[in-house]
């Protein structure tokens, strides 16, 4: 919140911004950051999304998200709670030949995808794991296409919260647009937003500190 207050205050607004959730990360982090630094992915893409709607910049700038994107419906469900592009790593790294190992750090990757072991880079043949990692993206795209056309949509762009649903209890379903807050675009400018956790915190933030005001 205080960087978009500075976004506002200097009127220098970025291109894009990457949410990276905490489910990523490499084999080689150290454990209590892999178990206990940071937030998942689909909560900050949700806060980052409701404060730049409510900012009333949403429109200027773009929400990549990154954090255990494998599927198709790791995609799309992203896309419909407010990203506009997803980036993947953890698929690619499957297709490649990673068989998560987490010995990433020592050189000794058994499939030869993260070392500089010229004996251990010979199990990753290139021309034939190039055509799994290409053949994994297109038929993840294909699918993606499936799911959209099935829900009669005819572009990602027309995902929304409105098209995901979560069973709450044994008897009641939520869709995504009522179970999450998603603020008005200008709620935030407007002294007005209704949600507590959001107004009080906007109202905290500062765009010199990090530091919240008093
Ligand atoms: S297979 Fe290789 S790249 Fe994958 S986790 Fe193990 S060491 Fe890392």
């Amino acid at each position: 919140m205080g960087i978009v207050k500075a976004m506002l205050d200097s009127g220098i607004v970025p291109d894009f911004i990457v949410v990276d959730g905490a489910e990523g990360g490499t084999g080689a982090a150290p454990v209590e950051f892999s178990d206990h630094i940071g937030l998942p992915m689909r909560e900050g893409l949700l806060f980052v999304h409701n404060v730049l709607v409510g900012a009333g910049l949403r429109d200027k700038v773009k929400i990549g998200v990154a954090g255990r994107i494998v599927s198709a419906f790791d995609i799309a469900s992203a896309l419909a709670i407010g990203a506009d592009w997803t980036n993947a790593a953890r698929g690619f790294m499957f297709a490649l030949g990673c068989v998560q190992s987490l010995s990433c750090n020592t050189n000794r990757c058994p499939t030869g995808v993260a070392t500089q072991d010229a004996v251990r880079q010979r199990a990753l043949v290139v021309p034939d794991k190039a055509q799994r990692v290409h053949l994994f993206h297109a038929n993840t795209l294909k699918a993606l296409a499936d799911m959209l056309a099935a829900a009669g949509l005819s572009h990602p762009s027309d995902l929304g919260p409105h098209h995901l649903v979560r069973r709450v209890s044994a008897t009641e379903i939520r869709l995504f647009s009522d179970l999450h807050v998603f603020l008005e675009p200008g709620e935030l400018m407007s002294g007005r937003c209704e949600h507590v956790f959001y107004r009080r915190n906007w109202e905290a933030a500062r765009s010199d500190s990090f530091d919240r005001l008093p």
